[in-house]
């Protein structure tokens, strides 16, 4: 199947007289008829269905759908974006471990890798994504399991060099893991350019519509973790009858290992209400991020020769540092965000409020288009100073370019420009 098509086909093949669309398993558990076909799945857990914790028939058509779109071996649906992040390193790394990661990532990421893993033991060491392959292999440690980066970063909208973190982190004998969310597989198949594992925030471009938070980890299934460093996939894991990853799941063990061990004891899998909603939004994703992405080039276009915006950050620009690597690595299209300087503080706050059809939201990747001013909102806290060093400019806005009309779009961005 073409991908058009997988967007609307692939992990769902219903049989005769079954229903059209995806059913709704709405049901925590799944009985058996003895307690030796019990025993049975629990030996082994994944030639059935045991508990709607980490695994439920409705959500899994939808990971094989989205196994499918990335070029991945299987996927695994996660609750939230950040619990895909969370999972994505906790598979990898324990107390006393580290792993490199780019500092253009979201804000979330920053202060979970910063924050809450450094209280888990596990060290993230920042690299700064353009340096030198030679600086960012200096960059890992005998104890270094993993590289994380983004497709196309939230906010600063960098785009990613992934075949050279890829070339990077094989060499030092880890997996990549890349968060693929502003891109998603109609812009970008990371695991193409040597991508390991990639994850989603499916809250983002996949659901579309503002309706649910949810995540996704695909594995590529081409990362070998017999190498010595990643004894939790080749020793037996006492907790599952003592299976080995790599042997006994040797296609998929990265999402295996997620899904036996990381699902099970934290429990952040969406329910099949959630997974029915998301495979109706990724029927129509092709078509949307067409959209997006055409409607935000005219925008980006709009404000880059306007006389009250300093910069506009978007990959489709000629003008954008990143332009190349955009080219390089997406395809049809940059994303539906765009970024722009304003000036100042104020002038960000002004434009944000003269907005009329444009909406305040904490969000991106929605149908209706949206801003946010991060100095006067999700970063308020933080002094001029400290919002540089955080790479946002205190007039930094980002506007999400929805599903409208573009000329209404660009008509309410310009009479807001005019008042500043
Ligand atoms: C929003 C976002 C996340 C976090 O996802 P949630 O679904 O909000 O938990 C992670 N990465 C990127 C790039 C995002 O934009």
């Amino acid at each position: 199947m073409k991908d058009e098509t997988k967007y609307i086909h692939a992990g769902y093949e219903p049989g005769n007289g079954d229903p059209r669309q995806l059913p709704i398993v709405q049901s925590t558990t799944y009985t058996y008829d003895s307690s030796d076909a019990i025993a049975a799945v629990f030996d082994e857990p994944t030639h059935a269905l045991i508990y709607s914790r980490f695994a439920n028939p409705t959500v899994m058509a939808v990971e094989n759908k989205v196994a499918a779109l990335e070029g991945g071996v299987a996927a695994m649906a996660t609750s939230s974006g950040q619990a895909a992040t969370v999972m994505s390193i906790l598979n990898l790394c324990s107390a006393g471990d580290s792993f490199v990661s780019s500092s253009e990532v979201y804000g979330g990421t920053v202060n979970l890798f910063s924050v809450t893993l450094k209280k888990l033991g596990i060290e993230v060491i920042y690299v700064d994504p353009d340096a030198p392959e030679e600086e960012l292999a200096a960059a890992f440690k005998d104890n270094t399991k993993a590289m994380f980066g983004e497709t196309i970063a939230n906010p600063s909208m960098a785009v990613l060099d992934i075949e050279k973190f890829a070339r990077v982190a094989h060499a030092a004998g880890v997996p990549l893991i890349v968060d693929s969310t502003f891109a998603t597989p109609v812009l970008c198949k990371p695991i193409e350019f040597g991508a390991d594992i990639v994850i989603h925030s499916t809250s983002k471009y996949m659901d579309g519509h503002a309706v649910q938070v949810g995540g996704m980890i695909v594995d590529a299934g081409k990362f070998d973790y017999t190498n010595g460093k990643f004894p939790d996939f080749t020793e037996p894991d006492e907790s599952y009858h003592g299976v080995v990853y790599t042997k006994d799941y040797a296609v998929a063990p990265n999402i295996i290992k997620t899904r036996m061990q990381l699902q099970r004891d934290f429990g952040a899998y969406p329910s099949a209400q959630s997974a029915f909603v998301l495979n109706l939004s990724l029927e129509s994703l092709d078509v949307r991020m067409k959209r997006h992405c055409e409607n935000a080039q005219k925008v980006a276009e709009f404000l880059e020769g306007h006389d009250a915006v300093n910069e506009v950050r978007y990959p489709g620009l000629e003008s954008f540092t990143y332009h190349e690597l955009a080219k390089k690595y997406l395809r049809g299209g940059y994303s539906g965000v765009v970024c722009i300087d304003v000036g100042d503080r104020d002038k960000g706050t002004r434009f944000m409020d003269a907005l009329k059809l444009v909406a305040r939201q904490v969000h991106v990747a929605d149908a209706r288009s949206c801003v946010l001013h991060p100095a006067s909102t999700t970063h308020r806290q933080l002094t001029d100073e400290e919002l540089l060093a955080a790479g946002i400019t205190p007039g930094l806005v980002r506007i999400s370019v929805g599903l409208e009309n573009v000329d209404d779009i660009i008509e309410d961005i310009a009479q807001a420009l005019e008042q500043l």
